[in-house]
């Protein structure tokens, strides 16, 4: 599947905000954005018109970085929101959220939702005691999300449990570290949702 393999660290500039997406190391002085905090490229210190297209544009590729998404994907998720009851925005954050990759990252059994999706893809991860190797599986409330057997010694899964500890793990879930495993408690509500995204602007620049 096409995914973006760029430098993650010049999406965070480009948007101007850290979107947590290289695990340790965001919360580290390390980070790029603390380091360099203007956009990438030679135009970077130029300061941008801010038209309302712009806007629009920038909120939605924040919220399609944010989740590792490409535009093709990111779309398909906000066709399904306009076809669901309630506010489109929000459902198009509840979808994302209910992705396997994001709630294995939510768990903390993974330092970020590039890293969720690879453990995900190499097999590590079971829904319902059922082996999952679909990155974007939808998770549904009543469901569990668990370590495999084999996999729970993985170092890269430990690390990332240490690190998470830093992290509140949102209340519609449920972790419980010992187990490796957690559980869906219901889909989240928008306060759940800690995403820096305005949603109503993406539903504007897609409803035009
Ligand atoms: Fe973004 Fe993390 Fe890179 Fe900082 S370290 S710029 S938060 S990806």
């Amino acid at each position: 599947m096409a995914r973006y393999v760029g430098a993650d660290c010049r999406l965070c500039r480009r948007e101007g905000i850290k979107l947590f997406l290289k695990g340790d190391r965001c919360y580290t002085d390390k980070c790029g954005v603390e380091r360099r905090p203007y956009p990438p490229g030679q135009a970077g210190k130029r300061r941008p018109r801010d038209s309302e297209y712009r806007l629009q544009l920038r909120e939605k590729q924040k919220a399609k970085r944010i989740y590792g998404l490409l535009e093709k994907q990111f779309r398909n998720y906000y066709d399904i929101a306009t076809r669901q009851s309630g506010i489109t925005g929000e459902n198009l954050l509840r979808l994302l959220e209910s992705r396997l990759d994001n709630v294995v990252y939510r768990l903390g059994f993974a330092a970020s939702r590039d890293e969720a999706r690879q453990l995900i893809r190499h097999g590590h991860f079971l829904v319902e005691g059922r082996r999952v190797t679909i990155p974007s599986f939808r998770v549904r409330p009543g469901q569990t999300v668990a370590v495999a057997e084999k996999s729970k010694d993985l170092t890269v899964i430990k690390a990332a449990i240490i690190s998470s500890s830093k992290v509140e793990i949102p209340g519609w879930l449920e972790v419980d570290v010992e187990k490796l495993a957690g559980k869906v408690l219901s889909l989240p509500n928008r306060e759940q949702i800690d995403a820096p995204v305005r949603e109503q602007l993406i539903v504007e620049l897609y409803s035009k």
